[in-house]
């Protein structure tokens, strides 16, 4: 993992055994994990470590912009290591997460909404719902005999 590695070397620090564990699970996971299920599944891989270093490992890893936080209103903070520029869909129901690509253009225009003098540094977009009920929809059908 030489992007780990370069990352923490830029701040002075090096990579420990957990800090691989923790990136590795953040940076495979695609359904944006908590610290609490990065914790589960670092257990697994070892089985001595503690809620608290994966923390520190979390907020080393967000120090090195290794990852990033996901955060909705009255949710657990989650973290994803696709750092491309992208909107999440949470949905209400079932608590999962997803991303939404966002087009260039798109980013562009949202960005001209702030005055001038305004630098961004990252655009957080979420939105909020739940999926179409699947049964009702193909109830209302007219195909559907
Ligand atoms: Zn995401």
């Amino acid at each position: 993992m030489e992007s780990l590695n370069e990352a923490l070397n830029k701040l002075g620090l090096r990579s420990t055994r957990q800090r691989e564990v923790v990136y590795s699970i953040v940076a495979e996971a695609k359904d944006h994990p908590t610290a609490d299920e990065i914790f589960v599944q670092s257990r697994q891989l070892m089985p001595a470590i503690s809620l608290a270093t994966v923390y520190n490992c979390l907020e080393t890893l967000l120090e090195c912009s290794l990852v990033r936080q996901v955060n909705f209103e009255r949710e657990s903070t989650r973290y994803e290591a696709n750092l491309e520029p992208h909107a999440h869909f949470y949905n209400d129901e079932t608590g999962q997460v997803m991303d939404v690509h966002l087009p260039e253009n798109l980013l562009g225009q949202l960005k001209n909404l702030l005055p001038e003098s305004t630098f961004v540094a990252r655009v957080e977009l979420n939105f909020r719902g739940r999926l179409q009920d699947q049964s009702q929809s193909s109830a209302i059908n007219p195909n559907k005999t």
